[in-house]
């Protein structure tokens, strides 16, 4: 039969290649021999020929089965179909993300919740805070829709999600409450923009465990530029003393790792430097960087060259990073992070993102939505608390934003990790959740090759440094 070489992605070692095959995701390491006999299938050839009858003929047999298993050669006959199975539905709930409140104290630009790219209708804003009844509902939502986890997580959302403390902490109690009659566990997340940090939040916040996001762009130029109040004043002098203090407490009592998520526009490109602040200045345990989501011709939307200088400053960090996991030390640095855990695991995903399966979102008035950034778009409504997840729906949708519908994908190495990206990005630029991000293309499969020739540097290097995501698994 005749076999060729299958789609892949190379990054160079010392003393090989690292290959990461796109079909099924698996990552290895293949010395130069190995590498050869890939290469000789381009294009394709007869097996059975090329195994030949000869002495040599079981060694050579050896390699291409370990190459076939691996899904680096198949059939030159094999169509590509992806097929569009779903899982077992109605699957299991992981993680519900409340957004407790619609309101802010803050009016930063870019904002898809208040600025021009809201994909909410404009009548379908319900209250400004959740009530502790929906909250409440929203946690027996998520205990009756997850049989067969032990492990369950709230994270809660905004707006400012902190303006509804009193209803987060009740909310917690009730959790907890339920989950230790369940003999389940469950672990709860927050993001905030830290202007409400006081001393009794911060208590709360370590006492529970919670994992927390904060909102920061930076330094104080960068971050006031978009992060401003109403009056145009901006936020980062009123933040910083309260992040201090929840970093200080949250290492007190040893908790969990406190995130800044930065939203990178066109006029914050400086990643090194914004990390270096985070870090260094203020304490981040991990920075992630979130280029902004917004249709194009916004004067803060990110295009062309702005792509390319985020990849330098990503690449810049990259190497620190890479020169941390070969000393064995921790760096901050959690987009590059994220995609080595991944390819390690071999993750090969038919959605790009766990809304609408895993995860859903609760609105303020109890509508259920495929994530937190679309609750309350009407079309994207996925059910409510008094009618309960409308399975149809939400079927439907994992159907249409599957990656065999995204035939263009279908060619695409980075698509193990990708699947065509974001659902309200795909949503903001193209009217259309399902449409995979063709935008950013180029940029996604940069980081891509960054992640995988950092994954060959570290491994050549230092193997054991894996070990962190053996454990994490
Ligand atoms: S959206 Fe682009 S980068 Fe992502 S998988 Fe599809 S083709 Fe590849
Ligand atoms: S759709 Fe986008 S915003 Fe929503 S969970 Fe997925 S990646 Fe996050």
């Amino acid at each position: 039969m005749k076999y060729t070489t299958a789609q892949h992605r190379r990054a160079e070692g010392r003393a090989g290649s690292y290959v990461w095959a796109t079909r099924s995701a698996a990552i290895a390491f293949l010395d130069p021999d190995a590498v050869a006999v890939l290469d000789e299938f381009t294009g394709g050839r007869d097996a059975e020929a090329w195994m030949g009858a000869d002495e040599a003929s079981k060694e050579r047999r050896q390699s291409f089965d370990a190459l076939a298993a691996l899904g680096l050669l198949e059939p030159a006959e094999f169509a590509l179909p992806l097929t569009p199975d779903l899982p077992a539905m109605p699957f299991p709930l992981g993680t519900l993300v409340l957004n407790v409140t619609n309101k802010c104290n803050l009016s930063c630009t870019y904002c898809y919740e208040y600025g021009e790219d809201r994909i909410a209708t404009p009548d379908s804003k319900g209250p400004a805070l959740m009530s502790a009844e929906t909250a409440r509902g929203s946690v027996d939502l998520l205990f009756n829709n997850s049989a067969g986890r032990r492990n369950v997580s709230l994270t809660f959302f905004g707006g400012e999600t902190l303006l509804n403390f009193p209803v987060i902490r009740e909310t917690v109690e009730y959790a907890e409450t339920r989950a230790r009659a369940e003999g389940r566990r469950v672990s709860f997340a927050l993001t905030t923009n830290a202007t409400l940090l006081s001393e009794e939040v911060i208590t709360f916040l370590t006492q529970h465990h919670f994992g927390v996001n904060i909102s920061i762009d930076g330094p104080r130029e960068t971050h006031d530029a978009h992060r401003a109040f109403a009056s145009g004043k901006g936020s980062h002098a009123m933040i910083v003393p309260k992040i201090r203090a929840l970093i200080e407490a949250n290492r007190a009592a040893k908790g969990r790792p406190i995130g800044a998520r930065v939203t990178v526009t066109a006029h914050s490109q400086d990643v090194r430097g914004i990390h270096d602040h985070l870090v260094n200045e203020l304490g981040f345990d991990s920075v992630g960087f979130a280029p902004v989501t917004s249709a194009p011709g916004r004067d803060y939307a990110l295009s062309g060259e702005n792509y390319w200088t985020l990849l330098r400053g990503f690449s810049e960090l990259a190497d620190d990073f890479v020169a941390a996991a070969i000393a064995n030390r921790h760096h901050a640095f959690s987009n590059l992070n994220d995609v080595l855990r991944e390819l390690h695991h071999g993750v090969n995903k038919a959605h790009p993102c766990g809304a609408g399966l895993g995860l859903l979102g609760v609105s303020t008035a109890g509508e259920i939505g495929l994530c937190h950034r679309f609750v309350e778009s009407g079309r994207h409504e996925v059910g409510s608390l008094s009618r309960g997840i409308d399975e149809d729906r939400r079927k439907a949708f994992l159907e249409a934003g599957h990656i065999s519908t995204k035939v263009v994908c279908h060619t695409c190495f980075a698509r193990p990790l990708c699947s065509g990206g974001c659902y309200h990005e795909a949503q903001v630029r193209y009217n259309d959740a399902s449409q995979p991000n063709l935008h950013s293309c180029e940029w996604i499969r940069a980081f891509m090759d960054l992640g995988l020739q950092s994954y060959a540097r570290i491994m050549d290097e230092n193997p054991a440094f894996f070990a962190r995501y053996e454990e994490s698994a």
